[in-house]
């Protein structure tokens, strides 16, 4: 376990591996930062004339390295100058929490115009990044969830033509490279052999454009995290922590800075400190350090062996289950382990040894109303994290053992959030026949059978599950809803009730058991559990007159009208409601709301007559023969016996 006290003070012996050289007070250039998604460094070459170009007349670091191999944490440690562990963000779909100071936030209170237009949903507003931008552009129209550089690129430009009032800090991010691969023309023709470079090629030809545009002097660009490609078994990546994933490009031009190259291991996470310094007008440097980064999604999601690696000069010593050490100058490809055969220096064992592992807490998915849509969409990008807190143990298996599940996991993951849950099983079903422990897997796997109505296969894969985790509020609330699911109220309460008597603010649990115990006809507690949860998470319009309708039924006047009143098209309701507490202007004005081609005019106009007495309007007798007139054999019967009209 690693105390506080030593989170500290690594996290502040990370940090000071790079400070501004003082003083060297330059003017305060625009800055530009463009970040490739999914860009290795060997894919910068003759098919990218431009970055070619940009890189002749750049610092050049040969060695740089992403935090992470995933996007949005990957992004985060450029944007906070820490890694994983200092910022919080360790897989897609999470969210940078509001304490956490961001680069834009910085550069905004040194008085930059501040702009940034991304290409994926990976990095849409709602995960954080966009504190400190006045532009923050991530439109990628109607159901969409990523868009072309192209596109991207004629926004950053239209941007730029605007009149700038103060130096800029511009930030564009491109997604091409991403999987799946599928350059536009011409470049689909030219690359039909590997679309792959394709896609970096068409993204460089629009970096191109960029550049030109921008003419600015402060220049950094870098890729957030290479692609798999086969290597190591990975297709992807995010899983592994070899090269191929996080060896990226990274080129520097500005103010202060000398052209040429840089052999020495650097980390990505700097991009926060070049910018400050440039915003300050002064010079970045940095100083040599370890070289830190992490992949920890197989570790919260499945409970595999947590992956940290630590790079020194030439020697990359990967920590996952056991120790990897490579020399990445002469065998990048990772394929001659040097452990055993060479030593690890002191401060690469402290650096793998007092990297915080994330508490698997984490895994929880956060609670959101959107939290289903950005799933969705996230899935269409191929990622998929797990809801489900793993089962964590020692004999875990390592990553790299698993690569061969990769694909799998991605394929069943992304089949069950598109409600495919037929098709998902049988991959489940190998996830869990080659990792026995994967309580996510062995959840979904459940949950499909239960959608589809598959009862006694659902309750053997929910008990399956059970056995692996005893304890676990997962298992509990899925197998809860499963019985919610088939009526069996007496197996569902016991369930959701120890779920939400251990975690009260766990939504899931709290809307099966609000159902439920609607259905069991106590009322009371359903409307309870209902406000509960309408605390935590914004209701839908339907939900809130349904929670209205509840209420009414018994006699919550209070509960129903505040439901109603934000819930548009119920202003009869309103009116009986306003009525029965004796509000009657504001019983008045509703029912004259409701329209004549409401199925229930009668009554409406029934109540306003009613009010209308109550008020001493002088139309009230009129108002009693319009009752008396559009009557219903219902209503004809309560005007009869209304003492009110006598
Ligand atoms: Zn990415």
């Amino acid at each position: 376990m690693i105390t506080m006290r030593r989170l500290v003070s690594l996290l502040v012996v990370l940090s000071a591996g790079c400070a501004p050289e003082k003083p060297a007070a330059a003017p305060r250039p625009s800055i530009l930062l463009v970040t490739l998604d999914t860009t290795r460094a060997d894919a910068v070459g003759p098919d990218t004339p431009q970055l070619t170009a940009l890189a002749k007349n750049a610092r050049r670091f040969t060695q740089a390295y992403a935090a992470v191999p995933q996007t949005l944490p990957s992004h985060g440690s450029m944007f906070t100058g820490l890694y994983p562990a200092g910022h919080g963000v360790h897989e897609n779909g999470r969210y940078f929490a509001p304490t956490v100071p961001l680069l834009a936030e910085k550069l905004k209170q040194q008085g930059y115009e501040t702009a940034a237009f991304v290409s994926a949903f990976a990095l849409a507003r709602r995960f954080g990044l966009a504190r400190g931008f006045d532009v923050y552009d991530d439109d990628f129209g109607a159901d969409r969830a990523e868009r072309p550089a192209n596109e991207t690129t004629d926004r950053a430009i239209a941007w730029l033509r605007k009149q700038p009032s103060a130096p800029r800090f511009l930030w564009v991010h491109y997604y091409d490279p991403h999987y799946p691969y599928t350059p536009p023309p011409p470049f689909r023709e030219r690359f039909a052999t590997n679309p792959y470079l394709g896609e970096v090629a068409f993204m460089d030809q629009q970096l191109g454009r960029l550049l030109q545009a921008f003419g600015g002097a402060a220049v950094i660009v870098v890729a957030d995290h290479g692609e798999g490609l086969g290597e190591h078994g990975e297709p992807q990546h995010g899983n592994l922590l070899y090269q191929s994933t996080v060896h990226v490009p990274f080129f520097v031009r500005g103010p202060g800075v000398t052209s040429g190259s840089v052999d020495a291991p650097v980390s990505t996470r700097h991009v926060f400190d070049m910018v400050v310094a440039w915003s300050a007008g002064e010079t970045p440097a940095i100083a040599g350090e370890v070289v830190v980064g992490e992949a920890m999604k197989p570790f919260l999601d499945y409970g595999w062996q947590p992956q940290v690696m630590a790079v020194e000069g030439r020697l990359k010593t990967i920590s996952a289950g056991r120790i990897e050490i490579y020399d990445v100058a002469a065998d990048p490809a990772e394929t001659h382990d040097l452990n055993g055969r060479t030593d690890i220096s002191r401060p690469v064992r402290a650096a793998l040894q007092e990297y915080p592992i994330p508490s698997t807490a984490e895994a929880a998915a956060p609670a959101s109303a959107d939290s289903e849509e950005e799933r969705r969409k996230l899935a269409s990008l191929g990622y998929v994290a797990s809801t489900t807190k793993p089962v964590v143990r020692k004999d875990a298996p390592r990553p790299a053992d698993m690569a061969r599940l990769f694909p799998i996991l991605d394929q069943a993951a992304g089949l069950f959030v598109r409600d495919e849950y037929a098709a998902s099983i049988p991959l489940f079903e190998k996830i869990v026949a080659a990792d026995p422990f994967n309580l996510d897997a062995a959840l979904h796997l459940a949950t499909a059978h239960s959608t589809l109505g598959h009862d006694a296969k659902a309750v053997e894969a929910y008990k399956r599950a059970q056995a692996i985790a005893p304890d676990s509020a997962d298992v509990r609330t899925y197998f809860g809803l499963h019985y919610a699911r088939t009526k069996e109220w007496e197996k569902a309460v016991p369930l959701l009730e120890r779920v939400v008597a251990d975690d009260p603010d766990r939504l899931p649990a709290l809307e099966g058991l609000a159902l439920v115990r609607e259905r069991q006809g106590r009322i009371a507690d359903a409307i309870q559990l209902r406000r509960r949860v309408f605390t935590m998470r914004t209701p839908t319009a339907a939900e809130l007159a349904h929670l209205g309708d509840l209420a009414m039924r018994t006699g919550d006047t209070a509960t129903a009208i505040a439901s109603f009143e934000k819930s548009p098209g119920h202003d009869l309701e309103l009116g009986v409601l306003y009525l029965a507490a004796r509000r009657f202007e504001e019983a008045r004005d509703a029912l004259d709301r409701v329209p004549p081609s409401h199925p229930e005019y009668p009554m409406a106009l029934f109540k306003r007559a009613q009010v209308s007495v109550l008020l001493h309007e002088p139309d009230a007798a009129a108002r009693i023969a319009a009752a008396r007139s559009r009557a219903t054999p219902l209503t004809r019967e309560l005007i009869a016996r209304e003492r009110l009209f006598r």
